[in-house]
């Protein structure tokens, strides 16, 4: 049997915008729901005096996790014929952010959820802005709640137009915007008959047409080194491969040292017998011909498809702190399983992301703010420019043991690397 595709989306959007609504709808209209849950919720609501929402079956699912059955509230997913989708849950700006940047949980489409009477909000303008610089591309803007303007096509086209302006400006084309009703399932499955001037798909056919991208297997190796047991005589070297595929007798380079040796032997944690082919994703061991005390932080590439080694970046940061993020101040940065302290050298460019209007004061950056600054750490290390390769191109910055923000790097500019000493 072959396996089926997967799809990660995210739906982010101003809170009472819709969120919630939608992905009930989508569970409930796709048969994604476990047996009599909707009966449950619908009784709950009845028992509690509340007429019944596709939001509560949200709520009722995070209920169940807490007392530790069935579902995990973060990996909703639905079915399609297609594929199955699994819907990252974001209940706050933070913690998508963080799951972001951290990789815990990477997103290949986005659902931004603007309220048709309300219309945009910063916070829509925020989402659009940090879908963007999380390199996000295929966003689908669902304005949702048209059943409160009579489903009228001057409304939407209004928001589509005046969101266009804005996100147009900052490089961010959505694939296409949606006219949707979630509380009354109208373009959420099928197209909607209230909207007869919409020519468009319904959200789940815009999902179902998203082609996924050429597989993470196919790029440039790229296998961090997360640590090295000692076995009788054998050292093997153990991780997480990120990217690409690894094959036994191929030849390698370790990063940042340079040196290189082939691959002896090869085994995957998960096929539990000898592989000796291993690709993204998977978590393996292998050993090498040679033997020079490989530790964890280093990254293992192929030879023709080196990684760039440097102790001075750009970078757009996010900051989450309580604290405002200085210059010149030491912090950690964790990237793949590099951790490495750093300082920002200068701070070139701060946006208030929602007004995404530029600061005059470079002097710190606040809670929620975007910045693009230049970074060096205290030793060279290993990593690739964010559009070329997500797993090596993002790090999460360290302030007194707590994530407090993270970045994607930019660019290192052959004027920066010299700094290299
Ligand atoms: P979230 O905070 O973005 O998750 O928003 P919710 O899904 O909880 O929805 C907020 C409120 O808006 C709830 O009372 C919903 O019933 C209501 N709502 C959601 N979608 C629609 C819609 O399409 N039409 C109308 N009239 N109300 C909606």
């Amino acid at each position: 049997t072959k396996e089926r595709e997967n799809l990660n989306i995210v739906v982010v959007g101003h809170v009472d915008h819709g969120k919630s609504t939608l992905i009930g709808r989508l569970l409930y209209d796709t048969n994604s729901l476990p047996q009599g849950a909707i009966e449950k919720v619908k009784k709950i609501s009845a028992d509690n005096g509340k007429e019944f929402e596709y939001a509560f079956l949200l709520d009722a699912f995070e209920e169940e996790q807490k007392q530790g059955i069935t579902i995990d509230i973060t990996m909703l997913q639905f079915f399609t014929k297609k594929r199955d989708y699994i819907i990252i849950d974001a209940p706050g700006h933070k913690e998508f952010l963080k799951n972001m940047i951290s990789g815990a949980a990477s997103a290949e489409a986005a659902i931004l959820v603007v309220d048709a009477k309300e219309g945009i909000q910063e916070q829509s303008k925020r989402h659009g802005y940090i879908l963007s610089l999380l390199g996000i591309k295929k966003i689908y803007v669902a304005i949702n709640k048209m059943d409160l303007v009579d489903y009228t096509e001057e409304r939407f086209y209004e928001i589509q137009t005046q969101f266009n302006e804005f996100l147009n400006n900052l490089n961010i084309y959505p694939e296409k915007y949606i006219p949707i009703s979630a509380f009354n399932g109208e373009n959420i499955v099928s197209s909607s008959k209230k909207m007869p001037w919409y020519n468009g798909n319904s959200i789940l056919e815009n999902m179902d047409n998203i082609e996924k991208e050429k597989g993470i297997e196919e790029k440039p190796l790229r296998f961090p080194i997360q640590d090295v047991y000692k076995f009788d005589n054998r050292r093997i070297v153990a991780g997480r491969i990120e990217a690409g595929t690894l094959k036994e007798g191929d030849e390698i380079v370790v990063y940042p040292s340079g040196k290189s040796t082939r691959v002896k032997y090869i085994e995957s944690w998960q096929e539990s017998d000898k592989t000796d082919k291993v690709s993204a994703g998977m978590s393996v061991g292998i050993t090498l011909e040679d033997e020079f005390y490989n530790k964890r932080g280093e990254i293992i590439c192929h030879k023709e498809d080196s990684i760039t080694v440097a102790n001075v970046f750009n970078a757009n940061v996010f900051w989450l702190g309580k604290n405002n993020l200085l210059k010149d101040k030491r912090y950690k940065l964790k990237l793949a399983t590099q951790e490495v302290e750093f300082d920002i050298i200068s701070i070139n460019k701060i946006i208030d992301a929602a007004t995404l209007e530029n600061s005059e004061d470079l002097s710190s950056i606040k809670k929620n703010d975007v910045a693009e600054v230049t970074i060096k750490t205290k030793q060279p290390i290993c990593f690739d420019k964010f559009s070329d390769l997500q797993a090596t191109g993002r790090f999460v910055i360290i302030d007194n043991y707590d994530i407090s923000g993270g970045g994607i790097i930019s660019e290192v500019e052959d004027s920066l690397k010299r700094e290299i000493k």
